[in-house]
C-alpha cells in the first residue's frame, strides 16, 4: 500500500494561514483521530467529498490549534487520492506541531514535489503539465507564468500528442505493410512518408526555435552592460536599477568585478551584468576584467554598449564591437547632455572619423540599434524600453494559438525527436528501406512521448520532481 504522505504546502512564515496537507488512503483515518468539532465530537470518517469542517487539532486533552478542515475524496482530487488540507492559524510552530503529530498517527513527511509526482503516477496530469506547475511556482515574470498556464492547460501536450499521431500512422504502415505485403503497398512510399512527415518536422523545428525565445524570457534576458571605461556603465546600470548599487567613479578601470542584478523592464526580466571597462591594457588585474567583459558579451543575449558620445566611437569601440556576432546589441550613445542639440541631430554618433565604419557596422548586422542617450538626465530611457520590449515581443509569443516549451528537458527532446525525424525524412529521400526508416521513426516518436511522461525511465521523472518545493 502506498504510504499517505503530509506536509506544510504553505510557506513557512508566519502568515495569516498555514496549510498542512496529507494525502493517501490513511488521510482520513488519521485526520479523524486528531480533529474534534467544537462540542468535542469525531466527524471526519463520516465526511462527504469536497466539504470544510470547523474544529479543532487536538492530542489527548491538549488542543494544538483551531483549524478548518477540507476533506477531499479520491478520485477527484489533486494527487487522485484522500487528500485532507488543513487551515491552521499562522503561526509556524503550531503547523510544525500539527504536521509531527499527523507523522506519530502514520503519516511520512512528503518529498519535495511528492503530492505532483502521485498526481502524475495516478494519470492526473501528464508530465509535460507536472512540470508546469513548477513553471508556474518559479515564475519570475508574466511571460513565465503565462506560458507555465498554457502548459498546464494542456496545451502543449495536445501539440505533442498531435505530432506524435502522426508519426505512429505511418509506423503502423509500414508495420502492416512488412507483415501483409500482398494488401499494403509499399511502392514509392518514401515519397508518401516526406509529404506526410516534413510539416511534422518543421513544426517540430519552430517549437525549438520558439522555446530558445522562450527560455530566455522565462528565465530573463542576459544582458551585458559594455564599453569603454568612463563610457557610463554603471551610471546606466543604476538608472536601470533604479538604485545606488554599482560604485560609480571617475577614475578608469575601477569597476573591475561583474556585477549582477536582476530587473523587471515592462514585464520582461533582465539579468544584467556589468563588466569592467574593456580596454585594451597590459595591467594583469585589469587585464582579466578586460577578457571576462569580452566572454560576457558574447554569452549575452543582449548586449548595452555605452559609448561616451563627447568622445565618439573609438577603433576600440569597433574592435570590441566586433566580438558581438548573435546578440542584439544596443549602442546607447551616451552623455548627450554634454552635446550640442546640432551635435546630437547631426550624428553624434559617428563622430571622429569613425562614420565610414559605424555606417558599414550597422549595414552588415540588422541587430545593432543606436539610441542617443543620457544616464545623467535620464534621458532616452522610455526609448529604451520600446527598443527591448519590441525585441523581445512577449505578447506576439504568447498570444497567437501556438505553443512555447520553457522546460530545457523538454526543448533537448524536441532536438532529439527532429534528428530522428529528420533521418527517417532524409533516409525515405535517399531511398533507405522501409524497417530502417522505421526505426528512425520510432526514435522520434519515444523522445516525444517523453515529453509528455510517456515511456520515461523511473529517474527522469525523480529528477523532474525534484524541481519542486515541499509541500506541492
Ligand atoms: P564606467 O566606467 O563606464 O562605469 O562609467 P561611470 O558610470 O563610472 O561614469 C564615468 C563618469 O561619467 C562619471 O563621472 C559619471 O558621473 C559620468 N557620466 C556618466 N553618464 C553620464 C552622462 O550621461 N552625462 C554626463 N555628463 N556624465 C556622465
Amino acid at each position: 500500500m502506498e504510504k499517505t504522505i503530509a506536509a506544510i504546502s504553505s510557506g513557512l512564515q508566519p502568515s495569516g494561514i498555514i496549510i498542512v496537507r496529507m494525502s493517501g488512503s490513511q488521510a482520513i483515518r488519521i485526520a479523524d483521530e486528531i480533529f474534534r468539532t467544537k462540542s468535542g465530537k469525531r466527524k471526519l470518517f463520516r465526511a462527504k467529498s469536497h466539504t470544510l469542517h470547523y474544529g479543532f487539532i487536538t492530542e489527548g486533552s491538549e488542543t494544538l490549534d483551531e483549524v478548518l478542515v477540507s476533506v477531499m475524496l479520491a478520485p477527484h482530487t489533486y494527487t487522485g487520492e484522500d487528500v485532507v488540507e488543513i487551515n491552521c492559524h499562522g503561526g509556524v510552530l503550531a503547523a510544525k506541531r500539527v504536521l509531527e503529530l499527523l507523522i506519530r498517527k502514520g503519516a511520512s513527511p512528503a518529498e519535495p514535489g511528492e503530492f505532483t509526482k502521485r498526481a502524475f503516477l495516478n494519470g492526473k496530469m501528464d508530465l509535460s503539465k507536472a512540470e508546469a506547475v513548477i513553471g508556474v511556482i518559479n515564475a519570475q515574470n508574466d511571460f513565465a507564468l503565462k506560458a507555465s498556464v498554457k502548459q498546464l492547460k494542456g496545451e502543449v501536450s495536445g501539440k505533442i500528442r498531435e505530432l506524435r499521431e502522426k508519426i505512429l500512422d505511418e509506423m503502423s504502415f509500414i508495420e502492416a505493410a512488412l507483415d501483409d505485403p500482398e494488401h499494403y503497398d509499399l511502392e514509392n512510399y518514401g515519397e508518401v512518408l516526406l509529404e506526410k512527415l516534413s510539416p511534422v518536422l518543421e513544426e517540430i523545428r519552430r517549437l525549438i526555435e520558439r522555446s530558445e525565445i522562450g527560455s530566455i524570457l522565462a528565465e530573463g534576458v542576459k544582458t551585458v552592460i559594455a564599453g569603454r571605461p568612463n563610457a557610463g556603465k554603471s551610471s546606466l546600470l543604476n538608472v536601470l536599477s533604479g538604485y545606488e548599487r554599482a560604485i560609480v567613479t571617475e577614475i578608469a578601470g575601477t569597476t573591475r568585478d561583474v556585477l549582477t542584478e536582476q530587473i523587471r523592464l515592462k514585464g520582461i526580466s533582465l539579468v544584467l551584468m556589468d563588466t569592467a571597462g574593456i580596454r585594451e591594457t597590459s595591467e594583469p588585474v585589469e587585464k582579466i576584467g578586460v577578457d571576462r567583459a569580452r566572454e560576457a558579451m558574447k554569452e549575452a543575449d543582449l548586449v548595452l554598449y555605452v559609448v561616451d558620445a563627447s568622445e565618439g566611437m573609438t577603433e576600440e569601440d569597433m574592435r570590441n564591437l566586433q566580438s558581438c556576432q548573435n546578440q542584439e546589441v544596443i549602442l546607447l550613445m551616451n552623455k548627450t547632455d554634454l552635446l550640442s542639440e546640432k551635435e546630437v541631430s547631426e550624428g553624434f554618433d559617428v563622430r571622429k572619423d569613425r562614420v565610414r565604419e559605424t555606417e558599414q557596422l550597422y549595414r552588415e548586422n540588422e541587430r545593432v540599434h543606436v539610441l542617443p542617450f543620457s544616464a545623467r538626465n535620464r534621458e532616452g530611457l522610455p526609448e529604451l524600453e520600446a527598443m527591448i520590449e519590441s525585441l523581445y515581443d512577449s505578447e506576439k509569443l504568447l498570444y497567437n494559438d501556438e505553443v512555447t516549451v520553457t522546460s530545457a528537458r523538454q526543448k533537448a527532446l524536441l532536438v532529439q525527436a527532429s534528428e530522428s525525424l529528420g533521418a527517417a525524412l532524409f533516409g525515405a529521400e535517399n531511398g533507405l528501406s522501409e524497417d530502417f526508416l522505421a526505426i528512425d521513426l520510432m526514435n522520434a516518436y519515444r523522445a516525444l512521448g517523453s515529453i509528455i511522461g510517456e515511456e520515461v525511465a523511473d529517474d527522469v521523472i525523480d529528477r523532474v520532481f525534484e524541481k519542486f518545493c515541499m509541500g506541492k
